[in-house]
């Protein structure tokens, strides 16, 4: 039997970030891992998702702006196996990073799969490890519609694995992970066709912005198909995929993607055992200070099923460290402007409140919206023109900015120093007293009126 001041079950972005700064302070701590360390962010999402989705920004520059810049050679060889070979080796120098940074810190490393004893002992490769303090960090699955044929279905975890690209793939769902692996395997020259259950996919975002997206799409790909509920799936004879929906539509696929949304990963943890609570969609209930129903027992990331991004995982779980073990007992994360970008092609930023959800909060009167619509210098001097559209939501008299949207060319690596503005309490006045840096996109949000 080992023991320790905190543990955390899960080597992810939540559990790896957490278990540093708690050692940081003297705690004695480890983290458990049952798979690779890194998590799903490293390994199986963002990491790699960047990685492609550059892949095929960099393949539009050289065959779709390319040539109008005065580049010529339209046809560029694409070796799939070099990609992979390059994405792997980021990864793996990645994950050598983390064990080079527990070693600094002497954070013990437990590979092997963890589950409750009782509120302060787990049971990992049939030895008991014993902590004051236990975390769970052990994030989330992709879910599976509950239809006929589901397991021929794959998801974002397969894709990450594919060795070579397939000719005609299905991609059903409407969230990040819909959005972003169909824009980049089309991009990279696969046949794909999204659907969704509505009229759109990213409904919760702000509409406008998302009808970008749209007009995109249906100029350039992949091809959209709403209103789209699947219902069975069925293997060919060839080893293509039949997928037909409830409106009686069907076509075939070489393979079919569930991004339908991802559940907790909780079922062999033997929650019940430590007293821990779960919500109806079974991820674990926590308070505000990433306190579960069992004292000493905390959660942080996508097992908590709130905002399921890296860098609240991390900031959540920073500060349940620093309340622990370094004598900041308020200290916990503000979960209100948290920033997102989707990497769809053009990329979405978007920070705060939606127009919809800035009336229902403050009323239609107080609130005002600044929208601006122009044209991606980048793509102007090319025949493949792209929108940018910029949205601003303000709010009172004095106009606070309380959502910022922008669909474009560069809009991801724009709204991070923005999402400070907005955290600050930044007013339309600040943002106009701002002087705009030119020629950029990013100039627009302070000259909008
Ligand atoms: P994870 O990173 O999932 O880590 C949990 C770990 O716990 C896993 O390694 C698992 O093996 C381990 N584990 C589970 N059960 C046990 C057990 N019983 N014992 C021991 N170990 C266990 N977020 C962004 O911010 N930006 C992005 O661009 C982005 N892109 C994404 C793309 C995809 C395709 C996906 C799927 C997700 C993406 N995300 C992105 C979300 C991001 O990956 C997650 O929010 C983040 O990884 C959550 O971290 P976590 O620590 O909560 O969980
Ligand atoms: P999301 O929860 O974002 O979206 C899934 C959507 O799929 C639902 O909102 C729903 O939309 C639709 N859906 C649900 N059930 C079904 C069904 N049975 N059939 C068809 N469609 C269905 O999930 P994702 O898997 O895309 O991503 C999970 C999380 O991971 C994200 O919320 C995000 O936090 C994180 N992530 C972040 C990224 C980033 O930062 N760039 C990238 C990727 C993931 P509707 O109701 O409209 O049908």
């Amino acid at each position: 039997m080992r023991e320790f001041d905190f543990v955390s079950i899960g080597g992810g972005s939540g559990g790896i970030a957490t278990m540093n700064r708690a050692s940081e302070y003297g705690a004695k701590t480890a983290v458990i891992e049952s798979n690779l360390l890194g998590g799903t962010c490293v390994n199986i999402g963002c990491v790699p998702k960047k990685i492609m989705w550059y892949a095929a920004s960099v393949k539009d520059a050289i065959s779709k702006y390319g040539p109008d810049y005065g580049f010529t050679s339209k046809e560029t060889e694409f070796d799939f196996q070099t990609l992979l070979k390059n994405r792997e080796a980021y990864i793996d120098r990645s994950r050598n990073s983390y064990q080079a940074g527990f070693e600094r810190r002497n954070v013990e490393v437990i590979e092997g799969h963890a589950r409750f004893i009782d509120a302060h002992t787990l049971e990992v490769n049939g030895e008991e490890i014993r902590a004051k303090h236990i975390l769970i960090a052990t994030g989330a699955k992709p879910s599976y519609p509950d239809i006929p044929g589901k397991e021929l279905g794959e998801t974002s975890d397969d894709f990450f694995a594919w060795e070579e690209l397939p000719k005609k793939v299905a991609v059903v769902g409407a969230g990040y992970i819909a959005v972003e692996l169909a824009g980049v395997m089309h991009t990279l020259g696969t046949d794909v066709h999204l659907f969704t259950r509505y009229d759109r996919p990213l409904r919760s975002y702000q509409s406008e912005i998302v009808q970008v997206l749209l007009d995109e799409m249906e100029k350039d790909g992949p091809t959209f198909r709403g209103y789209s509920t699947p219902q069975e799936v069925k293997e060919n004879s060839d080893g293509t995929f039949n997928l037909l929906f409830e409106d009686g539509y069907s076509d075939n696929f070489d393979k079919v993607i569930w991004a339908i949304g991802r559940e907790a990963n909780v079922d062999s943890l033997n929650l019940e055992a430590a007293g821990v609570q779960t919500d109806l969609y079974g991820f674990i209930e926590v308070d505000d200070y990433q306190n579960t129903s069992t004292d000493h027992v905390y959660a942080v990331g996508d097992v908590a099923g709130k905002h399921m991004l890296t860098p609240v995982a991390i900031a959540a779980g920073r500060r349940l460290s620093e309340r622990l073990f370094n004598n900041k007992p308020n200290e916990k994360l503000d979960y209100h402007n948290i920033p997102t970008v989707i990497f769809s092609h053009p990329p979405i930023g978007t920070i705060g409140l939606t127009e919809e959800q800035a009336i229902e909060q403050y009323g239609q009167a107080q609130v005002k919206t600044y929208s601006s619509t122009f044209g991606s210098m980048y793509t102007a001097v090319t025949e493949h023109r792209q929108s940018v559209k910029m949205m601003l939501i303000c709010q009172g008299p004095d106009e606070q900015v309380v959502g910022l949207h922008g669909i474009g060319f560069g809009v991801d690596e724009m709204i991070q120093g923005f999402a400070v503005a907005i955290k600050i309490g930044a007013t339309k006045a600040d943002f106009d007293n701002t002087v705009a840096i030119h020629p950029t996109g990013a100039e627009e949000f302070v000259t909008m009126r």
